[in-house]
Parts: structure tokens; sequence; C-alpha cells
């Protein structure tokens, strides 16, 4: 074989499933040098993944691409729940929202992973530009060895991580599927042998090899993750299998059962438990508890299990109602295993993200949104250091903040995968069998965990300490933050937790809209200034104070400014001036593009400020992280507000600019 070539990139991402492309889109936007490589010859076509979270949704819309995945999706109003009555026949108990009216303004949306797949690449692609360079996915390539050069991890413009990949044939790179004329996702679930040890072993001595230097690498390579085994025993996922076995099928149901387009939660007397999801076209995903498949040798028979047996089982758990279907779109088995990692990185060059460090069951419609979560926490602090924009000790939050995710993942997955699997009690002697009211409560308790919008970063240097705490806590101890907020100025805005979004009106144009649009993912902190009412003289020179100070010591020389500004008051709309009353940073000139007229909003009736728990006599300050987390909360004035900015946005950007 020829020398392996050698090449340096900033960003080299091992693996393409919704990870490694989230980690791509941010790595797109940002504009910066990166490789994304994948060892099969093809993207997912049908199955696996389709539950889309709201704040998810939330994340799509703010790169732009929400609107795709809302409209080609389906939408999941409603769950039912079904439990066996006296008589053993399955009967609908209980019928309510599936996703929590007023948490987000998406509900939980289904479209199958490999649209979401194709969504990203094709925006990944658009973002190409003179400045950007294009991120192209590249097939049939997979890695055979990992260095570090442990003496230069903390040399930034150094390229500590060498890494050798091999490019295989397209024969070589494509999985078996089961049944020559169906698409089935086995190869893929954790009941079948991960097949990279063999694919390293065929093409050995055959394949092409290159080396690559990266300044940092990311394993996205799925629950086999190789890049975590390379990275030796202690980054090895702990955690346990269980002995339930489901089956999944997507088909287009022929069916009497009533609820066929609705979630359903379906539990029978004798034949174990059910899921329906109602998918986008007609499909219509049905999960079933597989009891006759044996796990008694420690490995699962995977040729016991077949579409027809899947449908099966269905049919008895669903009697007295029918089930058929002319059309069969994908189908696949799994075991039910929690198992999460310690370490998320190593020495900040090399990181986990996604399946390769957390892996559950897939019915409560987490994995691949808490996979994007992962890299979507990660992509815009590991793009901005890459531009030296940020300082590299913000890479330690990742861990900080994803694991945490992580683990609250596992332990929500465990109570919710025990409760579904679980025998229905009989009455409340039956110890042995599960509460059905326990599980209706615990789906309802974990709402704002399973929408995503419950995420609640602890403390760090990315997320002040605040004294009002609520919702979801971390579980390990904080990292100390280096400033607090005064989170009594924007009581409902808690540091930590996603900006939620309020509808306000364009100054310029009265126009309504969703201030969270005005927060889009292009890498920048937002300072969203909320004024009160600036109709008065003295409340206006405060803000307009502040503006000149943000202007004068956080408004960088980079086009655009890492720092963006926003502000909202409550004041009367007609009794402002945009262009004559506020400071020119909430209007900035563009010598080609003229005055920028979408940065003030007005909240007419103040249902913003009372929403966000600020006072309008006071106003507040709320500074957003690129990802839409509030870091920081603090007050108008120079004294409490300006100090604080000042130290938090000191000890995370660079170069720092002196306070005037
Ligand atoms: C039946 C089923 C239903 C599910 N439903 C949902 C749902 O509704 N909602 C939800 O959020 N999640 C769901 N999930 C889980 C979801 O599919 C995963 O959690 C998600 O795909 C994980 O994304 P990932 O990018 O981390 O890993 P993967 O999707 O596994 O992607 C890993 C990628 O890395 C590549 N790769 C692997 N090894 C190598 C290597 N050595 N070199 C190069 N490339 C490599 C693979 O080819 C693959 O493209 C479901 C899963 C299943 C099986």
């Amino acid at each position: 074989m020829e020398a392996a070539a050698t090449s340096k990139v900033d960003v080299l991402i091992i693996g393409a499933g919704p990870a490694g492309l989230m980690l791509s889109l941010w790595m797109a936007k940002l504009g910066v040098k990166t490789r994304i490589v994948d060892k099969r010859t093809g993207k997912i076509v049908s199955g696996q993944a389709d539950g889309f979270q709201c704040r998810t949704l939330e994340i799509f819309d703010s790169f732009g691409i929400g609107h795709k995945v809302w409209h080609e999706a389906n939408h999941m109003h409603e769950v039912s729940f079904w439990n066996p009555d006296e008589d053993g026949k399955i009967r609908r108990h209980h019928r309510g929202p599936n996703t929590q009216p007023n948490l987000s303004r998406f509900t939980e949306a289904v479209l199958h992973q490999g649209r979401v797949e194709s969504i990203l690449i094709d925006t990944i692609r658009a973002s190409a530009s003179p400045k950007h360079p294009l991120v192209e996915i590249e097939r049939s390539v997979m890695p055979t060895s990992l260095h570090i050069d442990e003496s230069c991890v903390d040399d930034e413009d150094a390229y500590p991580v060498e890494v050798t990949l091999r490019h295989l044939t397209e024969e070589e790179a494509t999985p078996t599927q089961r049944l020559s004329n169906l698409q089935d996702g086995l190869y893929r679930s954790n009941l079948a042998e991960d097949d990279t040890e063999r694919l390293l072993a065929n093409t050995a001595g055959v394949g092409r090899e290159e080396k690559v230097q990266a300044k940092y690498v990311v394993g996205c390579d799925g629950a086999h993750s190789w890049v975590r085994k390379t990275l030796g025993e202690e980054y090895q996922m702990k955690g346990e299998s269980t002995d339930a076995i489901w089956g999944v099928l997507d088909i287009i149901p022929i069916t009497d059962f009533p609820d066929i387009r609705s979630r359903c939660m379906i539990h029978s007397a004798e034949f174990g438990a059910m899921m329906i999801i109602p998918r986008e076209n007609k499909l219509v995903r049905v999960y079933t508890q597989l009891k006759q498949v044996s796990t008694g040798t420690g490995r699962v028979d995977r040729s016991q299990i077949t579409p027809d047996v899947i449908l099966e089982t269905a049919r008895k758990i669903l009697s007295p109602y029918t089930l058929d279907y002319h059309y069969i779109d994908w189908w696949t088995a799994y075991q039910i295993g929690q198992r999460v990692g310690d370490r998320f990185s190593k020495h900040n060059r090399v990181f986990l993200t996604g399946d390769a460090v957390h892996t559950h069951s897939p019915k409560a419609g987490q994995g691949m949104n808490v996979s994007m979560g992962d890299t979507y926490n990660l992509g815009w602090k590991l793009g901005l250091v890459c531009k030296k924009l940020l300082q590299p000790h913000v890479l330690d939050t990742y861990e900080l903040e994803r694991r945490q995710i992580a683990r609250q993942l596992i332990a929500f997955d465990q109570k919710f995968s025990k409760l579904f699997s679980g025998r229905p009690a009989k009455d409340a002697s039956d110890e042995a069998g599960s509460s059905m009211s326990e599980f209706q409560q615990a789906f309802r308790e974990a709402q704002l965990f399973i929408t995503g919008v419950g995420i609640h970063y602890q403390p760090s240097i990315l997320t002040s300490d605040s004294d009002l705490k609520g919702g979801l806590q971390g579980t390990e101890t904080p990292s100390q933050s280096q400033v607090t907020s005064l989170a009594e100025s924007a009581a409902h805005c808690q540091p930590g937790r996603r900006f939620a979004s309020q509808i306000v009106l364009s100054q310029a144009d009265a126009r309504p809209w969703e201030l969270q649009l005005h927060l889009p993912s292009n890498g920048r902190f937002r300072v969203v200034v909320f004024g009160g009412d600036i109709s008065q003289a003295t409340q206006l020179a405060t803000v307009n104070k502040l503006g000149g100070w943000l202007q004068a010591n956080w408004m960088t020389d980079e086009d655009p400014s890492i720092v963006d500004v926003l502000l909202v008051h409550s004041g009367p709309r007609d009794k402002i001036e945009l262009l004559q009353d506020l400071h020119e940073v909430f209007h900035p000139f563009d010598k080609k593009l003229g005055w920028d007229y979408g940065k003030v909003f007005a909240d007419d009736h103040g249902k913003a400020h009372k929403h966000y728990g600020v006072d309008p006599d006071r106003g507040a300050v709320v500074a957003v992280r690129p990802d839409g987390y509030i870091g920081l909360v603090t007050g108008l004035e120079a004294e409490d507000g300006w100090t604080r900015l000042q130290a938090w946005f000191g000890g995370l950007l660079r170069p720092s600019p002196s306070s005037s």
C-alpha cells in the first residue's frame, strides 16, 4: 500500500447520524474547516427515530429549517391510555394532550430520521459561501487509529489528534438487509453484533488510507462507538440491559381500532404492551413487546423476529380490534437497556456525543433529540474556539452540561420503561404488576423533560448562579460560576434555562413576532434589554446609556459582532421614534443596507415583561448564549447591570475589551 497522505483540519467528525449532522451544521454556519466521515454508503432511507420534541423544533427553527419539519411531520396532539378491564378486554381509560399546552410554540411532531437527516444535509450544503468552506459528508470512510499528542493539547494552534482514515468500497460499506425486498433496521439495532472489527479486519491492507491531523475530533459514531472504545476503559458506558425485547413496524394500517391516529399507550392483560405513533403520509408506527422471544441464552435469537411475529403480537394486544396492512415501510427490534458514560471528553480535544455516550430505549422519543442536543451544545463552543472568539476553557462546560442531561435521561427512561414493560396490576394489592395510574402520572410529570423544554443547565462559567431555583435541577455538584445573576430583575428568566418565546411587535412596522425568531443560531451572544416604559425620559436615558456602553465595549470589529443587542420596551409604541429616540446600537447602520429595523420591539400591554418577570418600571437585561440558553440576568443600571455583564463576557470572550 502507498504511504498514507497527511492533511490538516480544524474539526474531524466521525459519524453522520443526527449528532454528526447537527455538529456539521454549526461548523458550516460558523465557517470552520471541517471533515465528516461515515462508514456507511448512504444515510438512513426510512424508519429509525421519528419523534421530534418541542425544543428540537425550536432549535431547527433557529437555523431557519423548523418549518420544513413542521410542515412535513405529523403533529401529535393527543395521547390515549388503553388498559384491560375486569373482563380482560382493552378499553380507553384516559385521553389527554400529548404535549402540555403552552410549554413551547410547538407540539411533538413525527417525521422519520432519514428525512430529518436529508433536511440537515441540504442545509449544511446551502451554508457554503466564499467565507464558509463546504462541509461535505464523506461516505464509506472509517477511522482505523486515533492518537493524541498530549504534549501539545494546551497549545490552541496545535493539531494534537492524528487519525488514520480508511476508504471502503461500496460493497464493504453497505449493510446486509435480512429480507431482500424490505428495509430493516436490525443492522443498527442493539440486537445486532457490531461489524466494525470485522470491517477493519476484512479491509486491512486493501482500502486506501490517509492521515488527518485535527485540532478536535468528535465521536458521533453511535452506540457501538469506535471512538469511545479507542479512548480506553474509563470511557466505556455503564448500565444494564433488561430482558425486554420490543419489535417495531412502520405500516399503513387497516384497522377498526378507533384511536389509530392518536398516540396510544396500550397495556393488555396477557400479551404485553404496545405503543402507537401516528406518522406522516398515513404511516403508523407500532411498538410491541415481544414476550415470546427468548433472551435465556443471554443473546437474542434474531431469526425468531420477523415482521409477521411483530404483527401477530400486535393483533393479540389489540384484540378484539383487528389490524392488518398491505404496505410496510420499515421494521426492527431492540432490547431495552440504559447506559451512560462517565466521561464525554478527553483533554477537550476528543469528544463523545449522542448514542456514542448514552443509550436507552427508543419509545420515549429521546435519542435523536438528545443526541442533536449534545452537538447543538458543543457545536457553537467548538466553532467559536476555533475562530478564536471564545476562551478554550468554555469547552469544559460541554461535559458538565450534557452529562447532567444524559443522566436525567437514563433515570427517566429506567422509570418509564419499567412501568411500560410491566404487566398491568390487577388491583392495588397486586404489587408485582405496574400501576397504570402511576404510569399515566409519570408520563404527565415527565413532560418538561420529554419535550426538552425543561433543560436547566447548572451554574458554570457560562451560566451564572442565581438564588431563584426550580424545575429540573442538575444531579452534580455545580462548579462555581464566576458571576451571579441579579435574579429578581427578570424573575421568570432562570439562568441555565432556554430563553422562551413571547409575541412582541416590531417597533418599525407593527408586525407581531415570536421573539425567539430574533435569536437565530448564528454563533452570536444576545443581550436582550427589557427597557420598561421608555416613553418616560429617565427610563429612556438609562436604556440609551446602557446602549452606549454596550456599543463601546462589546460590539467587536468582527462582521457581524459576536454580541448582538435587542430591545423590548413596554412604552406606547407610537410615542417612540426608533431612529431619533434610541441609541444607534438599537438600529445599527450599514453603508449598503441602511438602518437595521429589526432590533426594537414594543410590548404594548406589558405582557412579555410580565411573562419574563420584569418590572416595567425598572427593566432588566437578559444575556443569552448562542444556543438560546440564558447565561445572565441583571439590571439596566451601571452599578449592577454593566459590571455583571462585563465580568460575564470577560470570562468567556476574547480578546476582552476593557471597560470604559
Ligand atoms: C426503532 C427506533 C426508534 C427510535 N425512535 C426515536 C424517536 O422517536 N426519537 C428519538 O429522539 N430517538 C429515537 N430513536 C433513537 C435514535 O435513532 C438514536 O438515538 C439516534 O439516531 C442517535 O444519533 P447519533 O447520531 O448519536 O447516532 P446514530 O444515529 O447511530 O449515527 C451514528 C453514525 O455513525 C456511523 N458510524 C458508526 N460507526 C462508525 C465508524 N466506526 N466510522 C465511521 N462512521 C461510523 C453510522 O453509520 C451512523 O451513520 C429510535 C431508535 C430506534 C432504533
